[in-house]
């Protein structure tokens, strides 16, 4: 059996084509000289509000920027509670911390989203939004969510960072809440060639807001009105992002096309991810579940297969939020013992991937 090593990701360009395009596009930018909120950057934020289906779209530096901007565009502050599922990135419990709000954490249902249940229990006085998270580039159930939060008067703030292009009804990730915060680094699907990200909303109050925020809340150029940071989306990555936007659809195709070749060849061995008729999944991860999932991992490393546990730790197991970390994740303490992620980026070849479904089933004795 051959050993060749299977990554988990390549961010080489091997595409020859796009990586003259993009070396193209980068000169452009170096010729016209405007490296700061160029014409690119406006091209790319009026590109992603017509695609994500929004009225506007500002870009930013990373995922992690559009989440901070966001808790400080809705005012989100000291002592403000924002309730958000156990597992993410620890960047968006960050996001709220870093503004002197509380992360509240709340439990997974067994397909990894957030259970809508558990955010309404968590309700309080000091609750002020909703942050859910569409983990692994599969849309939560927002109809609920939605519901809970109009309920209660809350605002909700999509952490779509896995998700760009995922849908649920039709309806595109990023344009349930006030504001959808998209993360555009190398290793997403549709990924920058560094940090970029984006946020999009339907309020012409709230993108003015934001468009300040994103430069340290200043406004007609000199006079700093609030309180924010530099989180300006480069120039270059905007140029390097309309290139990529033009390979997307296919690049999405491809990673769908291997979790189909995955489900059905792994379905009866182990947990695979669900797509239900209303969904549209990007498999930002190829994430499965199995009882016996670090044995399994130790298997697939041995036969030369990078995979990921994406994560070992909840957000409110991490030291830093341990100590008084409030909310419930005991199913998703359960949930994240078993979750494993199979090398499933468009770069892999359809010998590659069975050879991964081969290992795994060699693994479970489902051969
Ligand atoms: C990637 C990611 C982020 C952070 O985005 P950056 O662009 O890396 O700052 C935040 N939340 C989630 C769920 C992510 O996957």
């Amino acid at each position: 059996m051959s050993k060749e090593k299977i990554p988990f990701l390549d961010l080489r360009v091997t595409d020859e084509e796009e990586r003259l395009e993009l070396l193209e596009a980068v000169d452009k930018v170096l010729r016209h000289g405007r490296i700061v909120l160029g014409p690119e950057v406006e091209e790319f934020e009026r590109r992603i509000a017509e695609r994500v289906g929004r009225r506007f779209a500002v870009g930013v530096n990373s995922g992690s920027d559009a989440l901070v901007v966001a808790m400080r565009a809705l005012k989100i502050g000291r002592g403000d509670e924002v309730i958000m599922p156990a597992l993410s990135f620890v960047a968006s419990a960050n996001a709220v911390a870093i503004v002197g709000g509380k992360p509240v954490f709340a439990d997974l249902a067994a397909d990894l989203n957030v259970d809508a249940d558990t955010i309404a229990s968590l309700v309080s006085p000091a609750t002020k939004a909703i942050m859910p998270v569409h983990w692994t580039g599969r849309v939560c159930n927002m109809e609920r969510i939605v519901a809970i939060a109009d309920r209660h008067g809350l605002a909700v703030v999509e952490d779509a960072s896995q998700a760009f292009d995922a849908s649920w009804r039709g309806r595109k990730a990023g344009t349930f809440g006030a504001i959808g915060c998209f993360s555009m680094n190398s290793m997403k699907v549709f990924a920058s060639i560094g940090e970029a990200g984006v946020m999009v909303m339907d309020d012409p109050a709230l993108y003015e807001k934001c468009l300040e925020l994103r430069y340290h809340g200043v406004v007609n150029k000199e006079y700093a009105v609030s309180l924010s940071q530099n989180a300006r989306l480069h120039t270059i990555q905007a140029a390097a992002l309309l290139v990529r936007l033009k390979r997307l659809d296919a690049l999405i195709a491809k990673r769908r096309e291997h979790a189909d070749y995955y489900n059905k060849r792994l379905g009866n061995a182990v947990t695979v991810p669900t797509e239900g008729p209303d969904e549209y999944h990007v498999y930002y991860t190829y994430t499965i579940q199995s009882d016996r999932r670090d044995a399994l991992k130790m298997h697939l490393e041995a036969n030369g297969i990078e995979v990921k546990i994406q994560h070992p730790l909840l957000m409110p197991q991490h030291p830093l939020y341990s100590p008084d970390a409030k909310g419930m994740w005991q199913n998703a303490d359960r949930l994240i013992k078993g979750v494993l992620c199979l090398p499933a980026n468009e770069k892999i070849t359809a010998q590659q991937r069975e050879r991964v479904a081969d290992a795994v089933l060699a693994f479970t004795g489902n051969v």
